[in-house]
């Protein structure tokens, strides 16, 4: 049997989820499954997003994990789906990804989440014993970091006339992307180390072209991998405010839920926490060193991407041991990304 968490919930301090991302959203809906159902000892604050959509500017793809993790909080994964789409381009390569990439309806996923919770604005003058950061790349109470980097993003959510077929658009500004979301309706955003917002707009125009535009966002994301420690006295930081996010795909959703378990797997247990996300995400902080280098050096390095190719796999939910096919294709497009990897342009005016 397992053990209560709060045996005595009555008598337990008071549970500060600051942020209700997907991170502090899903934190504490599994907090609540696993009996701490009592609204006066988690209180979760949230400023709110001026954004159409209410949260924060993101991207709704996930992959095959994402229904495991639903499920393990009494949803059902099937309610938010939006596509599946078959194929899928990175800066102009091709991918086949029927199967592996799903969008996700994800503010309606975040409401769900956090059925019952009310999110207060702010904290108002209350203290509380525990604090869970949760505020992405804001890390507004875990603090800065020094060695801090941040991608900036823009991103349109756009309704195309026709069935939308994803447009190859080769540039060599950044990272590029069209998800589909329902109907004819996707993404289409860019991130990008060159600091160049008109060269970055002007991608984005390219690739929703005649589409039209339901609204558009700015964001950031976080390029550093796993920020140590991830503990400070009452202070636990979860999802991208710990730099749960992989630099290179820009992949977070996954990472902030996985976090939120981890967290709640060792409640008691800093150094356990800490280990525990070391283990599974340890290496983005490769991937931030791939992405670092090429900015620096203007190419891809192969060899370091292909090695990472086992950790891609599970990101994706692709158990890697037995999908041999799909670790052919897996490798083959990992392939084909480092070996069309658009040289990185710096521009030194816009930083
Ligand atoms: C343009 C863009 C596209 C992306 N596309 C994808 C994608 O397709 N797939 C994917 O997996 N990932 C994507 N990501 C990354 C992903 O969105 C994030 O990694 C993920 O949302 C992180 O979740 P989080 O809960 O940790 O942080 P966030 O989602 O950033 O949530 C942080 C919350 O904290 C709140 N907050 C901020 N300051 C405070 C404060 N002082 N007090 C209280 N609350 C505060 C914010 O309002 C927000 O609600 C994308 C990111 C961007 C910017």
């Amino acid at each position: 049997m397992k053990r209560p968490l709060w045996p005595e919930a009555r008598n337990m301090p008071k549970i500060l989820i600051a942020g209700a991302g997907i991170a502090g959203s899903y934190l504490y809906r599994l907090l609540v499954k696993r009996g701490l159902g009592l609204k006066d000892i988690i209180e979760v604050v949230d400023p709110g997003s001026a954004t159409r959509c209410g949260i924060p500017s993101c991207g709704f793809a996930t992959t095959r994990q994402f229904f495991t993790l639903c499920r393990e909080v009494g949803l059902d994964p099937d309610k938010y789906i939006l596509a599946s789409p078959d194929t899928g381009y990175a800066n102009g390569i091709k991918f086949q990804i029927k199967g592996h990439i799903f969008s996700i309806d994800k503010p309606g996923f975040i409401r769900d989440l956090l059925a019952g919770a009310t999110v207060n604005s702010s904290t108002g003058d209350k203290v509380a014993e525990r604090i869970v950061d949760a505020t992405g790349t804001a890390r507004a109470y875990i603090g800065k970091y020094e060695h801090d980097i941040i991608y900036p993003c823009i991103q349109k959510k756009v309704e195309f006339s026709h069935p939308h077929a994803l447009a190859e658009y080769p540039h060599n500004v950044g990272y590029s992307w069209v998800i589909p979301l329902e109907g004819r309706s996707a993404h289409v955003g860019i991130g990008s180390n060159t600091y160049n917002s008109e060269a970055m707009k002007k991608v984005v125009e390219s690739l929703a072209e005649g589409a039209r535009t339901i609204c558009a966002c700015k964001g950031f994301i976080r390029g550093t991998g796993p920020i140590l420690p991830l503990v400070q006295g009452n202070i636990w930081a979860v999802g991208e405010a710990g730099g749960l996010v992989d630099p290179l795909s820009g992949a977070g959703i996954i990472p902030a839920m996985v976090s939120a378990k981890l967290l709640v797997d060792h409640w008691d247990d800093p150094k356990g926490y800490e280990a525990a996300i070391m283990k599974k995400y340890g290496w983005f902080r490769k991937s931030a060193s791939l992405v670092e280098e090429w900015q620096n050096k203007g190419t891809l390095n192969t060899g370091k991407l292909l090695g990472l190719w086992r950790q891609y796999a599970e990101l994706a939910g692709l158990d890697y041991r037995v999908l041999s096919l799909a670790r052919i294709d897996l490798i083959r497009s990992m392939l084909r990304i480092a070996l069309r990897a658009p040289k990185m342009r710096q521009d030194e005016s816009m930083k």
